[in-house]
Formats: structure tokens, sequence, C-alpha cells
């Protein structure tokens, strides 16, 4: 957190493309572009706005501990980090997806111990343990399809988008555990410290999301 103006945590992709637009309308446009630029700290048009660009998975940490005072990540991602330190104020109705559980089409998942394989490991373990179904949860970074394939889990749990990723692996959806879509999240104490600017930022950049519906 800085006196002298407000840090903005984006990541690079496609959070960063769907998300300017709607900073635009809180007269705010980064001066370079994070996919040619190797700068990690963007200027802005406006002398009090600054973007820093950070892995998604790292947003609600920065925004938590108040190194970046607002930020935007996926819904799967604030649910796993749990939201502690910050507000969730706006859902930017960007990114949209869904978590869930997948496997084989012909293979229901067993009725006693379940082996799941994500990196949503808190996500996955809340999940079973509300429905009172015993599993084990096993902690992968990427390719989670290849686990059920290999044998290593019955299922996973991942976003899925268009569902193309699974039918390419001979994976189906098989339960909806909730929709994704990104929000922007702030810190307490910014929140409190920044309240009038944070709040017209907010106003603007949700009249830009209601105007994209
Ligand atoms: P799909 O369109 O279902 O084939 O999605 C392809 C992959 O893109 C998924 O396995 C995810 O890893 C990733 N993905 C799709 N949509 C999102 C999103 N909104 N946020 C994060 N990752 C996503």
């Amino acid at each position: 957190m800085s006196d002298n103006f407000i840090t903005i945590a984006l990541s690079k992709g496609r959070i960063f493309k769907e998300t300017i637009p709607l900073l635009k309308a809180a007269g705010i446009e980064p001066l370079d572009d994070p996919e040619t630029s190797r700068k990690l700290i963007l200027d802005t048009t406006r002398d009090d706005v600054k973007i820093v660009i950070i892995r998604a998975t790292d947003v609600p940490t920065y925004v938590q501990y108040g190194a970046a005072d607002m930020g935007v990540t996926g819904k799967d991602v604030l649910a796993e980090h749990g939201g502690e330190g910050l507000y969730e104020l706006l859902d930017l109705h960007i990114a949209q997806c869904k978590l869930m559980v997948a496997g084989f089409a012909d293979k229901p998942l067993p009725e006693g111990r379940v082996k799941v394989a994500t990196k949503f490991v808190n996500c996955a373990r809340k999940y079973f343990a509300e429905q009172g179904r015993q599993a084990e949860i096993i902690k992968l970074y990427g390719s989670m399809e290849l686990a059920p394939i290999v044998g290593l889990a019955d299922c996973i749990v991942d976003v899925v988008d268009t569902g193309n990723t699974l039918r390419a692996n001979g994976l189906v959806p098989l339960e909806n555990m909730f929709e994704v879509s990104s929000r922007m999240v702030v810190n307490r104490a910014s929140m409190k410290m920044r309240n009038a600017t944070i709040k017209s930022m907010l106003a603007h950049i949700a009249k830009a999301v209601e105007a994209g519906k």
C-alpha cells in the first residue's frame, strides 16, 4: 500500500484483456502492454493508479497483505485462497467457466473413498466433505486430465469452459461445483483508508459491467 497511489493486481492473458475495457470506464488505461513488455509495474493514464502484473493465483495473497490495494481474480482462485483479509466487492462477469468434477462417462465414481486429482485441493476437500463423501485429494499443478487416464485418480476437479480439454482426453463433466467468474477484490485496510477513491472507481467499473452484460 502506498500513500500516493492505488495499486491494482492483474494477471496476464484473458483477465487482463477483459478487465482493461472495464478499468477504462474509471479513466484507467495502462501505458504498457504486458504481452509485449516485461515490466511488472505499469503506469496508467491516472497518476494515482498503477497496475502490477502477477500470477492469477497470487492475486488474493497480494491483496490480503496490502501489497496491492485491489485485484482481479477468478472465484475459483478466491475460493481456494479462502478470502482472508479482503473484500470481494464486484462480479465482473468475465472469464466465466465452472468448477467441475470430471471423470469417465461409463465409470461411476466409487461409493466409498474417491481419489480426486486437482490443484483446487481446498475446494475439493470442502465439496466432498459437505456431501459426506470420503475423498483422497491428490495435489497436482497441471495436466489434471491425465490423472484418471493413468489410474492416479478416479476423477479430477478443474475449471471447465467449453469442455474441449475434457473431451480431447476422453473425460466428461460429472458434477457442477460452482460457477466461476472474475471478481474485484479489495484489501480491507485500503477500503478504509481510500474509501472515497475506491468507491468511485468501483462505481464506474460496475456501470461498465452492467453496460457490457
Ligand atoms: P475448456 O474450454 O473447457 O477446454 O478449457 C480449457 C482449459 O482452460 C481448462 O482446463 C482450464 O484450465 C482453462 N480455463 C478455461 N476457462 C478458464 C477460466 N475462466 N479461468 C481459468 N482457467 C480457465
